[in-house]
């Protein structure tokens, strides 16, 4: 097990940033943290590479304890904060060279390293450059490299494509994909695509609870499975009329009169809504069929208060 997070919550002041939040992460995998601004990401990030501590709870990287082995942990994650702090005055090389130092890189061993991470990160045509004047991509491509030049089990990613054209998103997320095939890999994001692109397993966050855990073929799949059906009656409805019709797995009753079922894919039962109805007396006013993308379960997971 790579990463083990059990029972954590966090605190800033009354609010309750992450509410006893538990998932494991196993070697190799690639898992993508997904969740609306605000769900607790960026906290739970900090707190796995011992950043900040957190107000209960336990977590454990590569077998160590973040409270009693912290420098182990951090010896064996690597870490790309949100927003990708760098200093735009060094050259590239310069400030690996920095980093390298921090990580107690042995002056044998410090130039091949910088070489190796250099050209994984597929920097070489900006070598020459400030880290201040390269493209945001380029940033991106410093700050995947200062994560992972100790060689670190583990890497932590906090929204490493936000703020990217399409090209750079493209570029970076296979790199991600490339890196993921040797590390563990966590990255958050907000976007559902960028899940399904770069990882084997998402856990979906919203406002510090874990809402769903599961590989992404799952996921997908869950989705698949079902569809929506979006009713209006004129008048209220009995909820027990819709249970007597197969295939139905959840009714949802947002608006007086608006019903939302989920419904199994392999019964198509708008047609015994309609015959249903006519019989009861209801009148259907509108009867929509939305089929259900991953976006959708994302949105419906995290958009309930
Ligand atoms: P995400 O990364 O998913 O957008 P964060 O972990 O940054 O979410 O934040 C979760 C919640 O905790 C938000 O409501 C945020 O405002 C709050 N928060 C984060 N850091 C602090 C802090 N240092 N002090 C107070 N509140 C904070
Ligand atoms: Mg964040």
């Amino acid at each position: 097990m790579s990463v083990k997070v059990k029972n954590v919550s966090k605190y800033y002041g009354q609010q309750a940033a992450l509410n006893n939040v538990s998932f494991e992460v196993n070697a190799g995998e690639v898992v993508g943290l997904l969740g609306p601004n605000g769900a607790g990401k960026s906290t739970m990030m900090k707190i796995i590479t011992c950043f900040i501590p957190p107000s209960k709870g336990d977590v454990e990287v590569c077998g160590y304890d973040i409270y009693e082995q912290s420098l182990n942990v951090r010896q064996k994650v690597g870490y790309l904060p949100e927003n990708n702090p760098l200093y735009y005055d060094m050259y590239i090389k310069e400030y690996l060279y920095f980093i390298a130092q921090i990580h107690n890189i042995g002056k044998k061993n410090i130039n091949n390293k910088i070489k190796e991470i250099i050209d994984i990160t597929g920097l070489n045509s900006e070598i020459n450059k400030k880290i201040g004047f390269l493209s945001k991509g380029y940033k991106q491509r410093v700050g995947l490299a200062q994560s992972m030049i100790h060689n670190p089990d583990v890497l932590i990613l906090d929204e490493p494509t936000v703020g990217l054209d399409p090209n750079q998103i493209t570029d970076i997320r296979s790199l991600i994909r490339k890196i993921g095939k040797e590390k563990t890999v966590i990255l958050s994001t907000h976007i559902m695509q960028e899940v399904e692109a770069v990882c084997d397993r998402a856990i979906i966050i919203d406002k510090g609870h874990i809402v769903a855990d599961d590989t992404t073929e799952n996921l997908s799949q869950l989705t698949d499975a079902n569809f929506i059906i979006k009713i209006e009656f004129e008048n209220e409805v009995d909820i027990s009329f819709f249970k007597m019709i197969k295939g139905i797995l959840k009714i949802n009753n947002e608006k007086n009169k608006i019903y939302t079922l989920v419904c199994d894919k392999k019964h198509d039962i708008r047609a015994e809504i309609f015959k249903m109805s006519v019989q009861k007396g209801y009148t259907i006013l509108s009867l929509q069929k939305e089929e259900q993308s991953l976006e959708k379960v994302f949105q419906n997971l995290t958009s309930k208060n």
